[in-house]
């Protein structure tokens, strides 16, 4: 009920800002299609700097998609330090690297700027709001508010450039560092140093029973306490589309969660990001941390998906062993879970049982994107000669568990 009203809250406010600024605010027009708006918050008369703030955050919307690299209009620091610098482009784009499209910006968003404030000598913040094209002017469609950005500008060299808003927002936040692991959390939250040290526990027994080196040495941890928080480590003051409890980004080493301090299925996904190019299934990737990680840590939910699989594998003729291991999502109706879990773990369970750690291992490490590919390692391992053997195997091992 409270999202609902604040979101009211919100949308009677810009509708009020916009009609209110309707004259003076005309659509900036001077480079091109972007829609970009702005409130009388956003006002240039009264502090200069907005405008090239604002010019600033335009610039690097227009050029992002083409020089994703050493942008000129953020922070180069950040450039360097991150493969996926810019924090909510990835939830509002829903993609990650590089992946802004311009052109679906031009058609699909319109973009209202609420405000550009001073926070410090040198920082201002950003807060824009993203909207579906034209809904800021139709009944109802607050529905349609997709997110509100926050993201900041520094001075860099005499111009102002973009920085992500969690640098200033967790400046006064504390951090833990167990050998793997560098927690980050604010002094709001009830960190639990003997979790810290299972989750480190758990981690160092997963890379010295496989082996592993893991491509990132240590893991950047930042506990979010609630959702709120969760949003701004992402550079959001709301988020409606992709909305969820954290964020795991292997490329850059750095997990955002706001559950718990010991998420055993996301450390199985770091412990297993190794340095060899690997192209992993789906099933397998998503499958060896539900095997690994879940059903050791959250064995409640791990066995209620799992048991629900198996009704339907045994029950519904839509659950397949052939659809259900090309992920055929088209033919397999949503059951109320998502099957792709449990069937990866599953497979992995297959493997481990018949080859044990090794066996998993080499799954894990073998190129299994492809589906003739997934059906080729499993065989081999499972010492299976055909896909019919293979799919009597997994249907039998299913009905038996
Ligand atoms: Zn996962």
């Amino acid at each position: 009920m409270r999202i609902i009203s604040t979101i009211f809250t919100l949308l009677f406010f810009a509708a009020i800002s916009y009609g209110q600024n309707k004259n003076e605010s005309k659509k900036e027009e001077h480079q091109d299609t972007i829609s970009i708006y702005k409130t009388f918050r956003v006002d240039f008369k009264e502090d200069p700097v907005r405008e090239e703030v604002f010019q600033t955050f335009k610039n690097y919307l227009y050029t992002r998609e083409d020089q994703y690299k050493d942008n000129p209009y953020w922070n180069q620091e950040e450039q360097e330090k991150y493969g996926m610098y810019d924090f909510s482009a990835s939830l509002i784009y829903n993609g990650g690297l590089g992946q802004l499209d311009l052109q679906f910006i031009k058609d699909h968003i319109d973009i209202l700027v609420l405000s550009i404030d001073k926070m410090e000598e040198g920082l201002y913040s950003i807060s824009a709001e993203y909207q579906v094209k034209g809904s800021l002017k139709k009944k109802k469609d607050y529905l349609k508010l997709l997110c509100i950005q926050r993201v900041d500008a520094i001075r860099e060299n005499g111009k102002w450039k973009l920085q992500n808003y969690r640098p200033y927002y967790i400046s006064d936040w504390k951090s833990y560092n167990t050998k793997h692991i560098n927690y980050h959390y604010s002094k709001h939250y009830k960190f639990d140093k003997k979790e810290a040290k299972q989750a480190e526990n758990f981690y160092q027994k997963l890379l010295d029973t496989y082996k592993l080196e893991p491509k990132n040495k240590s893991i950047d941890y930042y506990l979010a306490g609630n959702s709120v928080e969760l949003g701004k480590l992402n550079g959001f003051d709301y988020f409606g589309i992709s909305y969820t409890t954290g964020m795991t980004n292997m490329f850059d080493g750095e997990i955002t969660s706001s559950i718990k301090i010991f998420h055993a299925h996301e450390l199985v996904h770091f412990a297993f990001y190794g340095t060899k190019n690997v192209k992993r299934n789906f099933l397998i990737e998503e499958g060896a941390a539900y095997f690994l990680g879940s059903r050791i840590h959250n064995s409640k939910d791990y066995k209620k998906t799992l048991h629900n699989l198996i009704n339907d594998i045994k029950n519904n003729p839509d659950y397949t062993i052939g659809n259900l291991i090309e992920q055929n999502n088209d033919k397999i109706p949503f059951n109320g879970y998502d099957y792709k879990y449990p069937f990866g773990a599953l497979l992995c369970k297959m493997v481990y049982d018949k080859k044990g750690k090794k066996g998993l291992k080499k799954l894990m490490f073998s190129n299994t994107y492809k589906v003739e590919n997934l059906k080729d390692v499993l065989k081999n391992l499972l010492g299976l000669k055909n896909d019919r053997q293979l799919s009597d195997n997994i249907k039998k091992t299913a009905e038996n568990i």
